[in-house]
């Protein structure tokens, strides 16, 4: 659909439901999302996590501040993006522009955005001044990107507007307040999309090991309700004349122990290990190996210097240099290191580098 569609089909509409569009252009902040409902066309089904680009077109300073508290009482629904005046902005994610205020509302000058995935995104505070000034005069021409309109179509990276401090942002510093939300308007927090965007990723011990409290867990193994198990799920079993344990899965496959090393990250001993007959051991399926549990060791292959933090399902993660690996691990982290024979490098993937 072309933007003169568009347009067509807006006016259409306005000239349909004329008090509706009085009484909601005069609304707040609130409202005004409720506004976009109604005619944002078609609804697209969220199908994952919002991949976008950065907002933000040089320096900028940022933190987590979703969920902190701002005045009468209202959560802070998004991060704000502290950046100089003038600063570009772009689209994070291309969509249809549902809103873009030709006027200045208490929250200054603001596009919404209804993604091509699902997503609404919503930048705040868009420049009001002339530039050099903080007149509050700079009109629209210095507020949006040339031919940003409400019922455009921008693609993902286009230059929309630029930064400034215009609404109730006038008395702090210029910044992008940016928003990610629901179709149902619920804001989640953009911080990690917005690190993922800059390629910062960090890494947590405490939650990859929660993430993981069993092999079940880690793999994600769940009941095969049509399978008959032979094996106890989640016990640990071997025959009586090999030493080899293995992990009994709860899809009723077996998992092996390829080393000591790998079972010690998961048992402090052999103490629960059953022993079964070898014709029972026969009638389990072999499912693959067990990988080190995540966040108890960091691992290396014999052959190459690179260290990796363990993450789920065997996912490693490269530390890129010795202060990532100082960071999460402290100064003793080479104690810590174990290396994986190349062999069984293969029950292992690489995941994003920790970068920060
Ligand atoms: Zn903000």
């Amino acid at each position: 659909m072309n933007k003169h569609t568009n347009w067509y089909l807006l006016i259409v509409v306005v000239l349909l439901l004329p008090s509706l569009v009085n009484a909601q252009l005069d609304s707040d902040y609130n409202q005004l999302f409720n506004y976009h409902s109604w005619h944002n066309t078609p609804v697209i089904t969220i199908s994952g996590p919002p991949d976008i680009i950065f907002p933000v077109q040089g320096i900028v300073n940022f933190g987590d501040d979703f969920g902190d508290g701002r005045s009468g009482g209202r959560l802070h629904e998004g991060n704000d993006l502290i950046a100089p005046k003038m600063t570009p902005i772009v689209a994070a994610r291309g969509g249809r522009i549902v809103s873009a205020s030709t006027t200045e509302p208490s929250y200054g000058y603001m596009i919404s955005i209804a993604g091509d995935d699902g997503y609404k995104y919503n930048y705040l505070h868009i420049n009001n001044d002339t530039p050099g000034t903080d007149d509050g005069q700079g009109g629209l021409q210095y507020a949006y990107a040339p031919g940003i309109n409400q019922g455009v179509t921008v693609v993902q990276g286009q230059h929309i507007a630029w930064v400034g401090d215009s609404g109730n942002a006038e008395a702090t510093v210029s910044h992008l307040h940016f928003e990610i939300r629901l179709a149902d308007d619920t804001a989640i927090d953009p911080y990690q999309y917005l690190n993922a965007a800059l390629e910062i990723y960090t890494y947590s011990i405490s939650a990859v090991k929660d993430a993981s409290p069993t092999i079940n867990s880690d793999k994600g193994l769940i009941i095969n309700p049509n399978s008959t198990p032979y094996c106890v799920a989640g016990s640990l079993i071997r025959i009586p004349s090999i030493s080899s344990v293995y992990y009994c899965g709860a899809d009723g496959k077996r998992y092996v122990f390829p080393n000591v090393q790998t079972y010690a990250t998961w048992y402090q001993d052999f103490s629960t290990v059953e022993i079964i007959t070898p014709e029972d051991m026969s009638k389990i399926m072999l499912g693959g190996n067990v990988t080190y549990r995540p966040g108890v060791k960091l691992v290396k292959i014999q052959t190459d210097s690179r260290v990796y933090a363990v993450d789920r399902n065997g996912t490693l993660r490269l530390m890129i240099t010795p202060e990532i690996a100082d960071k999460y691990y402290g100064t003793n982290w080479n104690k810590n290191v174990e290396d994986v024979p190349d062999a069984f490098f293969t029950n292992y993937k690489i995941g994003n580098s920790i970068t920060n």
